[in-house]
């Protein structure tokens, strides 16, 4: 009997290995298991049928930059160097949402060309995606002091340009990173841990939410979690699970 409950045990260890260690394949952007099926063996489409009969996208997103302008609409201009709009594919099916601009951001003009858009660049892969088909950006476009959260009055007054922004590409999926972008979306103070794991929408669009890449950089043990939420984002853009 003892002897079975240490082979239980030793089993349920290797198990749990083997699980982190598929997890990191996939997040180091080795997909050949399990978002390979042979059925679907071809990139995801970028185009819909229906782009002809809605506004140009890529207009309608330098209009909102235009709009926008040298913007001091919040006190975070104070801190900025550079406004970081968003970029990508202006018919993207899917959009990343994250929090602000960090230091290599806000010297460069780009949304997660940081370590943490290394990692985001990992999980587009994982998707079987590239970057340039998806669409990123953040709930607000000035970098705020020393990377703290915006403020709410900052995430309330710069998220009217967001929500422009996911108006005027309607991807099939908005995939909220972290906190933040979760809350600004969905008017709430839930954790990102009780939103995570769930199909939610977002003026009728299907919005997954789950961790930011910075927190899964500190936090290994969460990429297991990322990576279920990944697979909801997945079974969406294929047809294989509806959103709300
Ligand atoms: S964070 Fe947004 S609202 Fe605030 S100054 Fe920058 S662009 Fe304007």
């Amino acid at each position: 009997m003892e002897t079975d409950k240490k082979t239980n045990a030793e089993f349920g260890a290797i198990l749990n290995r083997l699980k982190w260690y598929l997890t990191d394949l996939h997040m180091t952007g080795i997909t050949d298991w399990p978002l390979k099926p042979r059925q679907h063996s071809t990139p995801i489409a970028v185009e819909t049928a229906d782009d002809s009969e809605r506004a140009d996208p890529e207009q309608t997103l330098v209009a909102i930059r235009n709009d926008m302008g040298d913007c001091t609409r919040c006190r975070l201009h104070l801190s900025r160097t550079t406004i970081v709009y968003g970029d990508g594919s202006p018919q993207a099916r899917l959009v990343f949402v994250g929090e602000g601009p960090g230091f290599d951001e806000d010297q460069q003009g780009r949304p997660f060309v940081g370590r943490a858009g290394k990692l985001l660049d990992k999980m587009i892969k994982a998707l079987r995606l590239r970057r340039e088909a998806v669409y990123i950006c953040n709930v607000v476009k000035c970098r705020p002091p020393d990377n703290r959260t915006p403020l709410q009055d900052e995430a309330q007054t710069c998220s009217q340009f967001l929500f422009r922004q996911l108006e005027a590409i309607s991807p099939r999926v908005i995939c909220a990173l972290g906190a933040c972008a979760a809350q600004t979306l969905l008017a709430t103070t839930k954790s990102i841990s009780s939103l995570r794991g769930k199909n939610h929408s977002w003026r009728g669009m299907p919005l997954i939410c789950t961790f930011h890449p910075a927190y899964l950089l500190r936090n290994a043990s969460q990429k297991a979690s990322a990576w279920q939420d990944l697979l909801l984002i997945h079974g969406i853009l294929t047809g294989h699970q509806e959103g709300n």
